[in-house]
Parts: structure tokens; sequence; C-alpha cells
């Protein structure tokens, strides 16, 4: 259906070939035996553990045609299993070819796989792919068998004789007037950290982290701009940095004394070299990078990522930045509801909007790129939580039926994030109630007022009662960090029952309760919201109180609102929202969508 559609910053076309596996798997095969080994493993990931991954590095989708975002290919005697999670579990049965197994994971772990097929033989992994984690948790699984994991050279860059090259974008600085700090203070203060816990020095592999401490931004892989490196901070606050120096060579300046360019094939022998303790996280570590630690004289801290909380707490220009950001958002998303709710017929689909909605954001200068692809889901598409769009399954638009818009910006100043789902015509009473305790939900996180020490599992419930109370709920958290012209999915905090890291201010989290009737519809309402102190009450016990405060403008559909479920509570707190979507946006609009605002924001009783 249409394939000559397409915009800028997102495809529908599908990259990975299915029918090319087997061919594959079998040269795979054959260079196992030539390895003596008795399997391999082919992960998703590659060695900076990104949601996205350059071209070179698409070796699970090259191997099997899989395209999902997260997944490992298994080889073992013969059987190729690919592990997916649940949001993947169709996609790979439509995208892969037998002898490919699709096996449920986590469900099934893959040593339990393994162990089921064999319980001895040498299973070679690369050690850039995986991190410390996974191998350890992988080795103390198998630890009754003779199953062994052996690192090895990476199987499949020996038979993909096309790979692509490495991406060698060029890194640019990110100013001091979004990152409200220079590069020489946030290494200042790290570096004082790490001396104050007896460190010499941390371990970063992580780009984001890289990004955020260096303030450089870059181009290594889509609607990321980050730089793909590996970095050592030592406590006398120098860097070390392991780059393709083509990429950095406009930066001399701005890195200046403190930062030392090195190769990337450097970075193992300079890990060797090192002495005292060092700080490293172990979820994101390669475990190459591990294993020449290991060979040093170090002691090891595994902390975690010290770039993670510093950068996940946003300082004032940060955040007046990104409050900035959220507004050239805003008027986009409301010139493409303005636009979409104005469509009396259904000859649209969701392709059709998808390059709607890119079209009106790239209409401001200060738009750099989409914050992910953006999901556009009508009717029962929309029950699928991350469905994205290709020219297979694009769907027109139907009267009556929900639409599902997730999508976001990168700016300088900031990354936005934003859900609404909207109708063209009325929808069902049954829609109309789930939109409403969904809406419920969205509503008593924002107005939440709560101590300094709460973290996300303490007040995602607060997302869900509503639904609760009538028996539904959501499969999935309600909130995610969000970081600053970095990535959209950012921690360390969460909005999930499984959170443990306490709220902290500065902090961006996502608001975004859903529910999904598969086959049928789908509700998810989003807004970004930042953590700052509440004012102090008067005969409070508590030390500290934060409050949210929301950044995103947009209105939320009035049509699909039930409002006799509403307390008067909730009808405040949307029409006070809807005065500020008309405050803050309305002169950035045309007279047509000025009309569209008034009437979007109108009050409720
Ligand atoms: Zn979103
Ligand atoms: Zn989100």
């Amino acid at each position: 259906m249409h394939k000559e559609k397409s915009c800028k910053f997102q495809s529908f076309a599908s990259t990975g070939d299915p029918k090319l596996g087997p061919k594959r798997l079998e040269a795979l095969q054959d260079q196992i035996a030539k390895t003596n080994l008795d399997g391999f493993l082919v992960p998703r990931s590659d060695s900076f553990r990104g949601e996205y991954v350059a071209e070179k590095d698409q070796r699970l989708r090259w191997l099997t045609g899989f395209e999902g975002s997260a997944g490992i290919c298994v080889l073992v005697n013969k059987r190729v299993g690919i592990f997916v999670d649940g949001r993947y579990t169709i996609q790979a049965k439509n995208q892969t070819l037998p002898p490919i197994e699709i096996i449920n994971w986590p469900n099934i772990k893959v040593t339990d796989w393994i162990m089921e097929i064999t319980n001895k033989g040498k299973i070679g992994f690369d050690p850039w792919l995986h991190s410390v984690d996974e191998i350890e948790q992988y080795r103390k699984s198998t630890e009754n068998t003779n199953i062994v994991l052996q690192p090895t050279e990476n199987l499949i860059d020996i038979i993909w004789t096309d790979q692509p090259a490495p991406p060698n974008a060029k890194a640019f600085r990110y100013e001091a007037k979004f990152a409200g700090a220079t590069q020489v203070n946030k290494r200042k203060i790290l570096a004082k950290e790490l001396k104050d816990n007896g460190n010499s020095a941390a371990v970063i592999t992580l780009p984001e982290g890289i990004a955020w401490l260096l303030n450089i931004r870059g181009g290594d892989v889509e609607h990321l701009p980050i730089v793909h490196a590996f970095a050592i901070l030592h406590s006398n606050y120098k860097v070390d940095l392991f780059v393709d120096k083509t990429k950095v060579e406009d930066l001399k300046k701005h890195f200046g004394n403190g930062i030392k360019l090195y190769n990337q094939n450097d970075f193992l022998s300079h890990l060797k070299q090192l002495t005292g303790s060092i700080c490293i996280d172990k979820a994101s570590l390669p475990f190459a990078a591990f294993e020449a630690l290991l060979s040093s004289k170090v002691t090891l801290d595994p902390r975690g990522d010290i770039t993670a909380l510093p950068k996940a707490c946003k300082n004032e220009i940060e955040l007046s930045r990104a409050r900035e950001a959220h507004l050239i958002d805003a008027v986009a998303m409301c010139k493409f509801l303005c636009w979409l709710n104005s469509q009396s017929e259904s000859k649209l689909t969701e392709i059709d909007l998808v390059i709607s909605l890119e079209t009106f954001r790239s209409q401001n200068p200060e738009f750099y790129d989409i914050s992910f692809e953006t999901i556009c889901a009508s009717g029962p598409n929309a029950a699928l939580p991350h469905y994205r769009v290709n020219y297979d399954s694009n769907r027109a638009i139907e009267k009556n039926e929900v639409i599902l818009i997730d999508s976001g910006g990168q700016y300088k100043g900031g990354t936005t994030d934003i859900t609404r789902t909207t109708a063209l015509g009325e929808v069902s009473g049954e829609i109309k109630k789930a939109f409403t305790l969904v809406l419920k939900g969205m509503i008593s996180i924002s107005r939440l007022k709560f101590p300094k020490g709460m973290a996300g599992c303490d007040l995602d419930a607060f997302a869900r009662v509503h639904l609760w109370s009538e028996g539904l709920d959501f499969a999935h958290g309600t909130g995610h960090g969000v970081g600053q012209f970095l990535s959209v999915h950012e921690g360390p905090q969460r909005l999930s029952r499984t959170s443990k890291v306490p709220f902290e201010t500065g902090m961006i989290i996502s608001n975004e309760p859903g529910f999904y009737k598969e086959g049928h519809f789908g509700i998810r309402i989003e807004n970004l919201l930042a953590v700052t102190k509440a004012p102090k009450l008067e005969n409070s016990t508590v030390e500290e109180m934060f409050i949210f405060e929301t950044l995103n403008f947009v209105p939320i559909d009035k049509n699909l609102i039930d409002i006799s479920l509403m307390t008067n509570e909730e009808k405040d707190w949307l029409n006070e929202y809807h005065l500020k979507c008309r405050k803050k946006i309305r002169e950035n609009l045309e007279e047509n969508e000025k009309i569209w605002l008034d009437h979007a924001t109108k009050k409720i009783e």
C-alpha cells in the first residue's frame, strides 16, 4: 500500500530479509564447526548497549531477518532459537523462517534452553557484545554442567562479507548554554566523588554518559545523538577517550588538556595498566573490558555508572531549555491534532499521519530529529503498545475508532516524548470508560505531592488504582526517565513497581498509563514531568516534599472522556491544564488552529 510514501526520519520498509536467513545460518554453522565450538550467541546489542545500533552491528537482523530492538539468537548443536520478549513474538514469527524457533524470553532463559538440548559443549560469544552481568548469569546457571561459555572472535563478522563500515559521524560540542555546566566542571565533580569513594578511576562505556560528561553529541546511530566511544575518568579529573579520532578532530579546543584521545583499539591495553580501585558498571561494561581489568592489578568497585544520576538530575538551565523544547514540540503537536481532527473522511492511513506529524515538527528550525520512531496506531493496532507501522501493517484510519500517537522530537534544548489518543467521530462507551480510567490515573500522578525518598515503586500504583477498581490494568511501567538531547529512555529512575531509585529534583520522568484490549483498541496518555520541590506547607511534619511539573502542553481529547466518572478535583486539574495549553501555545498557531485550540481546551463542567 502506497510504497512510495516516505519521510526523512522514519522508514516504513522492512530492512531484514528472512529468505536469506537459512543460507546465512548454514554459513554460521560451518564457521562454528571450524572454530571447534558447539554453539554461538548472536545478540541484538552492540558494545554500547543502546536501543539503536549502527548498520554494522545489525548482526541479528542480518542473520535471521528479525528487526526488533531486543533479542538474541542462540545456535547450539544445530538447533537455532531466537529469544524475544512478549512485544516481539508475533513480529519474530513473521520475520524469520525455519529452522529458527521463536522462544518466549524471559519465561524461558537462554541457558535453560541450551541445557534442555545438551549438558556439555563450548558456546562461543563475542565478549564485546555481552555485559559482565549477562555472562556471569549464563555461567552461574550452567555451573553444574559441562557447558562452557567461551569468548571468541565474532563469527558473524567473518562470514558477513559486505558488512558496512562503523559509523563515522562528526561529533560536535554541546554548548554550556544548553548543558548548564562545562565539561571541566562535570569532570571535577565526578572526580571528587571518585576520590571520596577511594577510587582511582571509573570506566564509562555508555555513550550517553560520555556525551553528558564531555558535553559532546554526535550522530553514530539513528534518533540518538551519541558518539560511539569508551572513556576512563581518572580521580585527577583527566579523561582518556577512546574514539575514532576523525570524528572529534574539530573538538580539540573544546576538550583542552584534560581529555586525551586514543584509538578505540587501545582501550583494553589502557585498562590493563590501571591501578587502584576502579569503579565499573557491570550492567553495561562489555565482558572484554572486564577481562582486561581482571588481568590488571586493580580492585573492582562495581558501584554502577557514575554518570547516570547526575545526568538524570537536570540543572536549572537544562530544565529551562527542556521547557522551551517542549513548547516548540507542543506547537507542532497542536497543529497536527488540529489538522487530524479536521479530517472528516477516512482516506488517511497511519503512515500519512506519521508523515504529517514529522512535517509539522520539521517546520520549526530547532527540530533536529525524531526522538524515536513514531508510534501511530489505529483501531486494533493501538492494542499493541510498541506497534510501529510499516507498509504491510499500514491501516486506513476509520471513523469512530481510536488513534494512538506516541512520538517525540530531539531539540538541542531537550528530548520530548508525548502520547495522545484521539478519534474521528464518536467512540463507544466502552472506549470512553477506559480512556477516562486511564486519564484519571494520569491525573493522579500529575497531582501527586510526595516526600523526598519515594521511588517509582512507591508511586506507580497511583496510575493504576482506577483501572484496578474495574478489574483492569496495563502490562508496562508507568514511566521512564528522559535525557537532555539524548536518549528518550534514560535511567536510573523509572516510574514502575520494580524501581527503587528515589526521585530527586531535576529528574524528568514520563507519566504514561494505558489500557489495551487485544484485537480491539488501545489507549495511552503521556506527558513528561520534572521533579521539583513542593512549597513548604505550614504544619508539615515531613522534611521535604516534591511535586511534578508538567512539561508538555497539548490538549487531551475531551470527546473521549466520560465526564460522569471524573471527580471535581480531576475536572479542575484538566481545566487548569487546558488553560495553560491555551496560554502557552495559542499565539504560535494560525487562525484556524486557534479556533481548534479554543474548542479543544474549553472548560468541562
Ligand atoms: Zn512516548
Ligand atoms: Zn514514553
